[in-house]
Protein backbone atom coordinates (compact mmCIF):
# COMPACT_ATOMS: atom_id res chain seq x y z
CA UNK A 1 0.00 0.00 0.00
CA UNK A 2 0.79 3.63 -0.73
CA UNK A 3 1.77 4.75 2.60
CA UNK A 4 2.44 8.90 3.14
CA UNK A 5 6.06 10.67 2.32
CA UNK A 6 6.86 11.25 6.31
CA UNK A 7 6.14 7.48 7.44
CA UNK A 8 8.84 6.19 4.71
CA UNK A 9 11.15 8.74 6.31
CA UNK A 10 11.41 7.42 9.46
CA UNK A 11 13.56 4.59 10.03
CA UNK A 12 12.43 1.82 12.09
CA UNK A 13 13.52 0.61 15.30
CA UNK A 14 16.65 -1.30 15.49
CA UNK A 15 15.86 -2.21 18.80
CA UNK A 16 12.82 -3.76 18.11
CA UNK A 17 14.13 -6.41 15.66
CA UNK A 18 16.30 -8.09 18.82
CA UNK A 19 13.73 -7.51 21.15
CA UNK A 20 11.00 -9.33 19.35
CA UNK A 21 13.85 -12.06 18.43
CA UNK A 22 14.56 -12.30 22.41
CA UNK A 23 10.87 -12.74 23.19
CA UNK A 24 10.13 -15.04 20.21
CA UNK A 25 12.92 -17.21 21.95
CA UNK A 26 11.91 -16.92 25.60
CA UNK A 27 8.25 -18.25 23.95
CA UNK A 28 9.73 -21.36 22.81
CA UNK A 29 11.12 -21.73 26.42
CA UNK A 30 14.80 -20.73 25.72
CA UNK A 31 17.13 -18.94 29.04
CA UNK A 32 17.15 -15.89 27.21
CA UNK A 33 18.88 -13.46 29.94
CA UNK A 34 17.45 -9.64 28.95
CA UNK A 35 19.50 -6.55 29.06
CA UNK A 36 17.56 -4.55 26.29
CA UNK A 37 14.73 -3.16 27.84
CA UNK A 38 14.67 0.55 29.17
CA UNK A 39 12.20 0.29 32.03
CA UNK A 40 12.99 -0.55 35.91
CA UNK A 41 12.07 -3.97 36.90
CA UNK A 42 10.59 -2.96 40.09
CA UNK A 43 6.67 -2.70 40.31
CA UNK A 44 5.24 0.54 40.80
CA UNK A 45 5.61 1.84 44.18
CA UNK A 46 2.57 0.45 46.50
CA UNK A 47 0.83 4.09 47.62
CA UNK A 48 1.08 5.17 43.53
CA UNK A 49 -0.76 1.83 42.78
CA UNK A 50 -3.77 2.56 45.91
CA UNK A 51 -3.97 6.49 44.75
CA UNK A 52 -5.00 5.28 41.48
CA UNK A 53 -7.24 2.69 42.25
CA UNK A 54 -8.87 5.39 44.93
CA UNK A 55 -9.37 7.66 41.97
CA UNK A 56 -11.12 4.90 39.84
CA UNK A 57 -13.35 3.90 42.89
CA UNK A 58 -14.13 7.98 43.31
CA UNK A 59 -15.56 8.04 39.76
CA UNK A 60 -11.95 9.71 38.07
CA UNK A 61 -13.04 8.15 35.15
CA UNK A 62 -14.19 10.80 33.12
CA UNK A 63 -12.91 13.32 30.05
CA UNK A 64 -10.55 15.78 31.71
CA UNK A 65 -9.08 18.86 30.80
CA UNK A 66 -6.45 18.21 27.34
CA UNK A 67 -3.67 19.88 29.40
CA UNK A 68 -3.92 17.57 32.30
CA UNK A 69 -5.78 17.65 35.72
CA UNK A 70 -5.05 20.91 37.56
CA UNK A 71 -4.24 18.84 40.74
CA UNK A 72 -1.44 17.29 38.26
CA UNK A 73 -0.01 20.21 36.62
CA UNK A 74 -0.10 22.02 40.60
CA UNK A 75 1.73 19.20 41.74
CA UNK A 76 4.52 19.23 38.83
CA UNK A 77 4.95 22.86 39.23
CA UNK A 78 5.62 22.72 42.61
CA UNK A 79 8.03 19.63 42.06
CA UNK A 80 10.18 21.82 39.47
CA UNK A 81 10.16 24.91 41.63
CA UNK A 82 11.64 22.68 44.87
CA UNK A 83 13.64 20.33 43.03
CA UNK A 84 15.08 22.02 39.83
CA UNK A 85 14.73 25.72 41.23
CA UNK A 86 12.30 26.33 38.25
CA UNK A 87 9.51 28.66 38.69
CA UNK A 88 6.32 27.74 36.12
CA UNK A 89 3.04 28.61 36.88
CA UNK A 90 0.86 25.56 36.60
CA UNK A 91 -0.54 26.75 33.19
CA UNK A 92 2.58 27.07 31.80
CA UNK A 93 2.54 23.32 32.12
CA UNK A 94 1.20 20.14 30.22
CA UNK A 95 0.82 16.16 31.02
CA UNK A 96 1.24 13.83 28.14
CA UNK A 97 1.27 10.35 27.50
CA UNK A 98 4.70 10.06 28.62
CA UNK A 99 8.27 11.48 27.86
CA UNK A 100 7.94 10.53 24.35
CA UNK A 101 4.44 11.97 23.49
CA UNK A 102 5.82 15.17 25.15
CA UNK A 103 8.77 15.48 22.91
CA UNK A 104 6.52 14.15 19.59
CA UNK A 105 4.03 17.05 20.14
CA UNK A 106 7.18 19.60 20.76
CA UNK A 107 8.11 18.69 17.03
CA UNK A 108 5.03 19.18 16.07
CA UNK A 109 4.27 22.18 17.48
CA UNK A 110 7.59 23.71 17.14
CA UNK A 111 9.64 22.81 13.55
CA UNK A 112 8.82 23.88 10.08
CA UNK A 113 9.96 22.13 7.27
CA UNK A 114 13.60 22.46 6.85
CA UNK A 115 14.44 23.50 10.88
CA UNK A 116 17.28 22.05 11.63
CA UNK A 117 17.51 20.40 15.20
CA UNK A 118 20.89 19.90 17.13
CA UNK A 119 21.27 16.87 18.75
CA UNK A 120 24.13 14.81 20.65
CA UNK A 121 25.22 11.73 19.37
CA UNK A 122 25.02 8.72 21.07
CA UNK A 123 21.01 9.59 21.76
CA UNK A 124 17.85 8.38 22.42
CA UNK A 125 16.43 6.87 19.25
CA UNK A 126 13.15 8.23 19.04
CA UNK A 127 15.08 12.35 18.34
CA UNK A 128 15.89 12.21 14.88
CA UNK A 129 12.79 10.36 13.93
CA UNK A 130 10.58 12.70 15.82
CA UNK A 131 12.11 15.77 14.26
CA UNK A 132 12.17 14.08 10.92
CA UNK A 133 8.57 13.54 11.45
CA UNK A 134 8.21 17.05 11.56
CA UNK A 135 9.73 18.06 8.30
CA UNK A 136 12.90 18.79 10.35
CA UNK A 137 16.64 18.13 10.07
CA UNK A 138 18.53 16.31 12.54
CA UNK A 139 22.32 17.72 12.97
CA UNK A 140 24.04 15.24 14.53
CA UNK A 141 26.50 16.30 16.81
CA UNK A 142 29.11 13.19 17.09
CA UNK A 143 31.27 12.71 20.36
CA UNK A 144 32.97 9.23 21.57
CA UNK A 145 34.26 7.83 25.00
CA UNK A 146 37.38 10.01 25.18
CA UNK A 147 35.08 13.19 25.39
CA UNK A 148 32.94 10.58 27.78
CA UNK A 149 30.49 10.94 25.18
CA UNK A 150 29.82 15.38 25.71
CA UNK A 151 29.76 17.85 23.60
CA UNK A 152 31.38 20.77 23.82
CA UNK A 153 30.29 24.18 23.59
CA UNK A 154 32.59 24.86 20.84
CA UNK A 155 30.96 22.24 19.24
CA UNK A 156 27.38 23.58 19.59
CA UNK A 157 28.42 26.53 18.37
CA UNK A 158 30.14 25.22 15.20
CA UNK A 159 26.94 23.70 14.24
CA UNK A 160 24.83 26.61 14.93
CA UNK A 161 22.90 27.96 11.40
CA UNK A 162 20.39 30.42 10.17
CA UNK A 163 17.99 27.27 9.90
CA UNK A 164 18.72 26.39 13.74
CA UNK A 165 15.71 26.02 15.69
CA UNK A 166 16.69 23.88 18.87
CA UNK A 167 19.05 21.77 20.99
CA UNK A 168 18.10 18.69 22.44
CA UNK A 169 20.14 18.07 25.47
CA UNK A 170 19.80 15.10 27.83
CA UNK A 171 21.42 14.64 30.93
CA UNK A 172 21.85 12.14 32.34
CA UNK A 173 21.52 10.24 28.79
CA UNK A 174 20.16 7.39 27.10
CA UNK A 175 21.66 5.38 26.54
CA UNK A 176 25.62 6.57 27.60
CA UNK A 177 24.15 7.38 31.28
CA UNK A 178 26.63 10.00 31.09
CA UNK A 179 25.39 13.16 33.28
CA UNK A 180 26.93 16.81 32.23
CA UNK A 181 28.83 18.56 35.21
CA UNK A 182 27.02 21.86 36.53
CA UNK A 183 29.70 23.81 35.18
CA UNK A 184 29.75 22.27 31.98
CA UNK A 185 25.73 22.64 31.70
CA UNK A 186 26.28 26.46 32.32
CA UNK A 187 28.53 26.59 29.26
CA UNK A 188 26.50 25.27 27.38
CA UNK A 189 23.67 27.73 28.22
CA UNK A 190 25.73 30.77 27.53
CA UNK A 191 26.14 29.34 23.71
CA UNK A 192 22.01 28.81 24.02
CA UNK A 193 21.69 32.63 24.64
CA UNK A 194 24.85 33.80 23.05
CA UNK A 195 23.02 31.95 19.63
CA UNK A 196 19.55 32.66 20.94
CA UNK A 197 18.44 29.01 20.30
CA UNK A 198 15.90 26.99 22.00
CA UNK A 199 16.67 24.00 24.16
CA UNK A 200 14.58 20.99 25.38
CA UNK A 201 16.34 19.37 28.00
CA UNK A 202 14.67 15.84 28.50
CA UNK A 203 15.34 15.10 32.33
CA UNK A 204 13.59 11.88 32.81
CA UNK A 205 16.86 10.16 34.24
CA UNK A 206 17.11 13.61 36.62
CA UNK A 207 16.61 10.82 40.03
CA UNK A 208 19.21 8.19 38.88
CA UNK A 209 22.48 9.37 39.58
CA UNK A 210 25.96 7.93 41.32
CA UNK A 211 28.73 8.67 42.69
CA UNK A 212 28.03 12.19 44.03
CA UNK A 213 26.87 12.78 40.29
CA UNK A 214 24.93 16.48 40.44
CA UNK A 215 21.78 17.40 38.05
CA UNK A 216 21.14 20.65 37.18
CA UNK A 217 18.25 21.80 35.34
CA UNK A 218 19.27 24.39 32.80
CA UNK A 219 16.72 26.49 32.81
CA UNK A 220 17.73 27.40 36.42
CA UNK A 221 20.66 28.70 35.56
CA UNK A 222 19.44 32.69 34.91
CA UNK A 223 16.43 33.99 32.99
CA UNK A 224 17.58 33.89 29.69
CA UNK A 225 18.10 30.56 29.50
CA UNK A 226 15.14 29.94 31.31
CA UNK A 227 13.05 31.91 28.33
CA UNK A 228 14.62 29.52 26.22
CA UNK A 229 14.03 26.42 27.94
CA UNK A 230 11.36 24.01 27.43
CA UNK A 231 11.43 20.93 30.25
CA UNK A 232 10.28 17.37 28.93
CA UNK A 233 9.79 14.71 31.54
CA UNK A 234 8.38 11.85 32.92
CA UNK A 235 7.04 9.16 35.73
CA UNK A 236 8.18 6.20 34.08
CA UNK A 237 11.98 5.77 34.91
CA UNK A 238 12.10 7.40 38.53
CA UNK A 239 9.06 5.60 39.97
CA UNK A 240 8.94 2.13 37.54
CA UNK A 241 5.48 3.68 35.75
CA UNK A 242 6.64 2.71 32.07
CA UNK A 243 3.07 1.15 31.41
CA UNK A 244 1.39 4.46 32.88
CA UNK A 245 2.37 6.81 29.80
CA UNK A 246 2.38 9.85 31.75
CA UNK A 247 4.92 12.85 31.24
CA UNK A 248 4.65 16.27 31.19
CA UNK A 249 6.04 19.39 29.36
CA UNK A 250 7.25 22.65 30.88
CA UNK A 251 7.46 25.74 28.86
CA UNK A 252 6.35 29.35 27.62
CA UNK A 253 2.99 29.61 27.79
CA UNK A 254 2.31 30.18 24.06
CA UNK A 255 4.10 27.12 23.19
CA UNK A 256 2.29 25.45 25.88
CA UNK A 257 -1.13 26.70 24.64
CA UNK A 258 0.31 25.61 21.17
CA UNK A 259 0.90 22.04 22.27
CA UNK A 260 -2.56 21.56 24.10
CA UNK A 261 -4.12 22.75 20.87
CA UNK A 262 -2.54 19.80 19.12
CA UNK A 263 -2.71 17.50 21.86
CA UNK A 264 -6.50 18.20 22.21
CA UNK A 265 -7.16 17.07 18.40
CA UNK A 266 -4.87 13.95 19.12
CA UNK A 267 -5.10 11.69 22.29
CA UNK A 268 -6.89 13.95 24.66
CA UNK A 269 -6.23 14.09 28.55
CA UNK A 270 -4.08 11.14 29.67
CA UNK A 271 -6.24 8.29 31.64
CA UNK A 272 -7.85 10.41 34.14
CA UNK A 273 -7.58 8.29 37.09
CA UNK A 274 -3.65 7.20 36.07
CA UNK A 275 -2.78 10.81 36.70
CA UNK A 276 -4.03 10.68 40.45
CA UNK A 277 -0.99 8.21 40.48
CA UNK A 278 0.69 10.67 39.51
CA UNK A 279 0.30 12.99 41.92
CA UNK A 280 0.72 10.47 44.80
CA UNK A 281 4.28 9.99 43.31
CA UNK A 282 5.14 13.64 43.61
CA UNK A 283 3.77 14.61 46.74
CA UNK A 284 3.78 10.87 48.34
CA UNK A 285 7.23 9.50 50.27
CA UNK A 286 10.52 9.23 48.02
CA UNK A 287 11.66 6.52 50.07
CA UNK A 288 10.90 4.16 46.92
CA UNK A 289 13.30 6.27 44.50
CA UNK A 290 16.07 6.00 47.20
CA UNK A 291 15.50 1.88 47.37
CA UNK A 292 15.35 1.40 43.33
CA UNK A 293 18.31 3.79 43.49
CA UNK A 294 20.47 1.73 45.79
CA UNK A 295 19.31 -1.69 44.24
CA UNK A 296 20.83 -0.12 41.14
CA UNK A 297 23.50 1.21 42.57
CA UNK A 298 24.92 -2.40 43.12
CA UNK A 299 24.22 -3.40 39.95
CA UNK A 300 25.88 -1.03 38.05
CA UNK A 301 28.84 -1.23 40.25
CA UNK A 302 29.43 -5.40 39.50
CA UNK A 303 27.91 -5.54 36.30
CA UNK A 304 30.90 -2.33 35.31
CA UNK A 305 33.46 -4.55 37.34
CA UNK A 306 32.57 -7.97 35.36
CA UNK A 307 32.53 -6.41 32.05
CA UNK A 308 36.00 -4.73 32.52
CA UNK A 309 37.47 -8.10 33.51
CA UNK A 310 36.47 -8.90 30.33
CA UNK A 311 39.93 -8.57 28.08
CA UNK A 312 38.97 -6.45 24.74
CA UNK A 313 36.03 -4.87 26.65
CA UNK A 314 36.01 -1.50 27.26
CA UNK A 315 33.06 0.16 29.74
CA UNK A 316 33.50 3.41 31.17
CA UNK A 317 32.01 4.49 34.44
CA UNK A 318 28.64 6.06 33.37
CA UNK A 319 26.73 8.21 36.59
CA UNK A 320 23.11 8.45 35.64
CA UNK A 321 20.60 6.33 34.26
CA UNK A 322 20.33 2.35 34.03
CA UNK A 323 22.62 1.54 31.15
CA UNK A 324 26.20 0.41 30.77
CA UNK A 325 27.80 1.42 27.18
CA UNK A 326 30.82 -0.78 26.49
CA UNK A 327 32.99 -0.34 23.99
CA UNK A 328 33.23 -3.71 21.62
CA UNK A 329 35.18 -2.26 18.62
CA UNK A 330 38.04 -4.85 19.71
CA UNK A 331 36.30 -7.89 18.14
CA UNK A 332 35.76 -6.68 14.74
CA UNK A 333 32.25 -7.19 14.35
CA UNK A 334 29.55 -4.37 13.87
CA UNK A 335 27.06 -4.06 16.77
CA UNK A 336 24.31 -5.15 15.19
CA UNK A 337 26.31 -8.39 13.89
CA UNK A 338 27.53 -8.50 17.65
CA UNK A 339 24.36 -8.70 19.30
CA UNK A 340 22.56 -10.85 16.67
CA UNK A 341 25.28 -13.46 17.72
CA UNK A 342 25.30 -12.49 21.05
CA UNK A 343 21.78 -13.50 21.16
CA UNK A 344 21.32 -16.48 18.58
CA UNK A 345 24.03 -18.25 20.03
CA UNK A 346 24.77 -16.68 24.06
CA UNK A 347 20.94 -15.90 24.20
CA UNK A 348 21.61 -12.77 26.22
CA UNK A 349 19.99 -9.68 24.39
CA UNK A 350 21.44 -6.47 23.82
CA UNK A 351 20.68 -2.77 22.13
CA UNK A 352 23.19 -2.99 18.91
CA UNK A 353 24.88 0.66 19.39
CA UNK A 354 23.92 1.45 15.92
CA UNK A 355 20.74 2.17 17.19
CA UNK A 356 21.92 5.51 19.13
CA UNK A 357 24.90 6.29 16.13
CA UNK A 358 27.61 4.23 17.82
CA UNK A 359 28.78 1.26 16.18
CA UNK A 360 31.17 0.76 18.25
CA UNK A 361 29.30 -0.24 21.46
CA UNK A 362 26.62 -1.95 23.17
CA UNK A 363 24.24 -1.09 25.69
CA UNK A 364 22.91 -3.13 28.41
CA UNK A 365 20.70 -2.15 31.21
CA UNK A 366 20.97 -3.53 34.39
CA UNK A 367 17.19 -3.19 35.35
CA UNK A 368 17.52 -6.69 36.03
CA UNK A 369 18.20 -8.88 38.68
CA UNK A 370 21.99 -9.74 40.12
CA UNK A 371 22.04 -13.41 39.03
CA UNK A 372 20.91 -12.33 35.85
CA UNK A 373 23.77 -9.84 35.68
CA UNK A 374 26.33 -12.18 36.87
CA UNK A 375 24.88 -14.96 34.35
CA UNK A 376 24.57 -12.73 31.53
CA UNK A 377 28.24 -11.11 31.74
CA UNK A 378 29.74 -14.68 31.75
CA UNK A 379 27.77 -16.11 28.83
CA UNK A 380 29.50 -12.48 26.87
CA UNK A 381 32.66 -13.32 28.07
CA UNK A 382 32.25 -16.78 26.64
CA UNK A 383 31.23 -15.05 23.29
CA UNK A 384 34.01 -12.54 23.13
CA UNK A 385 36.70 -15.48 24.23
CA UNK A 386 34.97 -17.17 20.96
CA UNK A 387 35.31 -14.18 18.73
CA UNK A 388 38.35 -12.67 20.27
N1 LIG B 1 13.60 10.20 26.93
C1 LIG B 1 14.52 9.24 27.11
C2 LIG B 1 15.95 9.65 27.09
C3 LIG B 1 14.15 7.91 27.28
O1 LIG B 1 15.08 6.97 27.46
C4 LIG B 1 12.77 7.58 27.28
C5 LIG B 1 12.33 6.17 27.41
O2 LIG B 1 13.04 5.23 27.15
C6 LIG B 1 11.84 8.62 27.11
C7 LIG B 1 12.28 9.91 26.95
C8 LIG B 1 10.35 8.38 27.07
O3 LIG B 1 9.84 7.81 28.18
P1 LIG B 1 8.28 7.61 28.41
O4 LIG B 1 7.57 7.94 27.14
O5 LIG B 1 8.12 6.18 28.79
O6 LIG B 1 7.90 8.57 29.50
Amino acid sequence: MQLADRVSQVSASLTLAISAKAKAMKAEGIDVLGFSAGEPDFDTPRHIREAAKLALDQGKTRYGPAAGEPALRDAIASKLNRDNQLSYTPDQIIVTNGGKQSLYNLMQVLINPGDEVIIPAPYWLSYPEMVKLAGGVPVILKTDIQSQFKITPDQLRAAVTPKTRLFIFNSPSNPTGMVYTPDEVRALAAVIVDEDLLVVTDEIYEKILYDGAEHLSIGSIGPEIFERTIVSHGFAKTYAMTGWRIGYLAGPLDLIKGVTKLQSHSTSNVCTFAQYGAISALEGSQDCVAEMLQAFTQRRQVMLELLNAIPGVFCPAPQGAFYLFPDISAFGLGSVEFCETLLESYQVAAVPGLAFDADQCIRLSYATDLASIQKGVERLSAFTAAVG
